[in-house]
């Protein structure tokens, strides 16, 4: 199947059901990139930061380009100018420094908090003690630069579709405790992103609204140095 049909087919599937599909690009090229624009894909993921300041440069400027990557503070400002989402907010730290870029573009950017709910030590995210201090932090009432628009989580990478579906189901209960808790007259804290090519319909039977999809649009990836890299980093 080409990379259109895969948008086509997996557009008609999901948008029925009010699935947002992010069509994750990393390692791809621009030419794959804009295979799947041309079928009406908007919405592309990358998980790092440099590769996504450079295909956003040379692609066009109606992508609405999504950070589901770790993110170091220090990186922030290459991506505040035009980063449509950040999924992968895990600290109050790299929370204050996207508002600040974002404020310094007159902009306000919306971000997910990363909630870490697999079963290995290795994946970035908040706890669930840790995320209830960010959101009754007097710090984050301050931040008016971002919007907080919902949560996002990695399944264990297991065979297991009991412990993935125990994981996703976790996650959109703390998800509507949030909700019910911080948010219930925000209605842009809406968006549940869980759900990955192995995983999304399972991601999806227990609330997904947002899935992250690479391998499934864009057929296997030849494995990069870089990608080495970012699998074995440990929390910073
Ligand atoms: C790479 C990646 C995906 C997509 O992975 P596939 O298995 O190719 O669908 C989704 N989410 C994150 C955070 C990723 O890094």
């Amino acid at each position: 199947m080409s990379i259109a049909t895969n948008i086509e087919s997996l557009q008609a599937e999901l948008k029925p059901i009010g699935v947002t599909l992010i069509a994750v690009s990393k390692t791809k090229s621009n030419e794959e990139i804009m295979e799947a624009y041309q079928a009406g894909q908007r919405i592309f993921g990358e998980n790092q930061v440099q590769e996504l300041v450079e295909k956003q440069e040379h692609l066009p400027k109606d992508i609405a380009w999504h950070l589901i990557g770790h993110l170091q503070t220090n990186k922030v400002k290459y991506i505040a100018e035009f980063v449509t989402m950040i999924h992968s907010v895990d600290s109050l730290k790299v929370l204050q420094e996207i508002n600040k870029r974002a404020k310094q573009h007159d902009r306000i950017i919306d971000c997910l908090l990363q909630v870490h709910i697999a079963d290995e030590e290795a994946k970035f995210g908040f706890d669930h003690a840790e995320l209830i201090e960010l959101l009754r932090s007097e710090e984050l009432v301050e931040l008016q630069n971002i919007r907080i628009c919902g949560l996002m989580g990695i399944a264990t990478n297991t065979e297991n579709q009991k412990v993935i579906k125990e994981e996703f189901y976790e996650l959109k209960m703390l998800f509507d405790g949030v909700k019910a808790s911080y948010f219930r007259k925000e209605d842009f804290f809406s968006i549940l992103s869980m759900g990955m090519s192995s995983d999304y319909h399972l991601a999806i039977e227990k609330g997904s609204n947002m899935v992250r999809l690479g391998s499934t649009v864009f057929g296997k990836r030849v494995v990069k140095h870089y990608k080495l890299k970012d699998d074995n980093n440990t929390k910073s």
